[in-house]
């Protein structure tokens, strides 16, 4: 439920709109818009009846959130949230990148890697140093060894740092060390795992789910909303549908339709939802022309050597390639196609 305020409310009409919320209940938080400003109620709003707030001196008007999520909805916020990442601003109009390899596998590989991103419009550096994968047998990630080298990468190409966590502990453990902590496509519905995100104040990477729908995607974002972290980027990284052709089916349709129900920025990775090394440039374009507020890209030395998603993983020169002709779409895109 959102309350608009009068603009001549006084201090007391403020408070006392307040403690009535509080009464029922429900929290409540303040946000001062461009034009006005408006109280958000948190809670189980669904038995009160707008006119409990109507008739109280202060209130201009009082609209129900009809979403199932509240916070994460454009009904909510109607402006674009911007996610601050390192010196990355997601949701602001800028080109942002997140490339690096899918696992951190030794320091030269990762050295090696970082080097020639930092050569390209790439701005934030990935790398997996937990991994969920399918098989028990495969590698499974360098852990707090992985961790120190992506720190040890950030330092010296000055590029903030993105990885993926798997468990609450990891949360507490690495997460404020990581400029953006990532949620896997197999976790996104991990609850407990989505509150302890939300009570960490590092921006949250939500990718969706295997086979999550936009509104289970949206209520996962309300989860880390909800517990008490606003910095949260979505990132489309593929479905799974009948075609087996290639990994996932890059969903274009989210982006747009993301938009008119979230305020928060959305990415798409494009090398999960494709699979396919040659395929992660083309869908990335397709996606920066949809309105993505970013993407990611894996990229790898050496793909032939990589201990997870070689296929995928685009080579330097693929990679400088594939970032050259994003970069141009980009700005051609700035000019509105002038
Ligand atoms: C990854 O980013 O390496 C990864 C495992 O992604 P997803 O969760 O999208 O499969
Ligand atoms: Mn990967």
């Amino acid at each position: 439920m959102i309350i608009k305020l009068k603009k001549d409310i006084t201090e007391n009409q403020l408070a006392a709109i307040i403690a009535r919320i509080t009464e029922l209940e429900c929290e409540v938080e303040k946000m001062k818009g461009s034009s006005y400003t408006v109280l958000g109620i948190i809670g189980n709003t669904a038995t009160i009846d707008s006119k409990t707030f109507s008739v109280l001196d202060g209130v201009m008007s009082v609209a129900k959130i009809t979403a199932p999520y509240k916070l994460v909805s454009r009904e909510y916020q109607k402006e674009n949230s911007v996610i601050k990442v390192g010196n990355v601003e997601f949701g602001n109009g800028d080109l942002c990148v997140i490339a690096g390899p899918c696992s951190v596998e030794s320091a030269e590989q990762l050295d090696l890697t970082t080097k020639y991103i930092k050569e390209t419009r790439a701005n934030l550096l990935r790398g997996g140093i937990v991994k969920p994968r399918t098989s028990p047998y495969a590698f499974q990630g360098l852990e707090e060894k992985g961790l120190e080298l992506m720190e040890a990468a950030r330092e010296k190409y000055d590029l903030p740092i993105v990885c993926e966590l798997m468990t609450i502990d990891q949360v507490e453990r690495f997460g404020e060390r990581l400029d953006m902590i990532q949620i896997g496509a197999r976790n996104m519905q991990n609850f407990d795992l989505l509150k302890a995100c939300g009570k960490v104040q590092t921006p949250i990477l939500l990718k969706r789910g295997l086979s999550a729908t936009i509104e289970e995607w949206l209520m996962s974002a309300e989860y880390i909303s909800a517990s008490g972290n606003k910095n949260i980027i979505l990132c489309e990284r593929g479905i799974r549908t009948f075609e087996t052709a290639y990994r996932n089916v890059t969903d274009l349709n989210a982006i747009p339709f993301i938009k008119k129900l979230t305020h928060l920025p959305i990415i798409v990775d494009s090398s999960h939802s494709t699979g396919i090394d040659w395929m992660a440039e083309p869908v990335a374009k397709a996606a920066l022309a949809v309105g993505a507020d970013g993407l990611m890209l894996e990229t790898h030395y050496k793909p032939e050597i990589a201990l997870s998603d070689g296929p995928q993983s685009l080579d330097e020169q693929q990679f400088k390639s594939a970032m050259n002709s994003i970069s141009r779409l980009f700005d051609f895109l700035q000019t509105d196609g002038e």
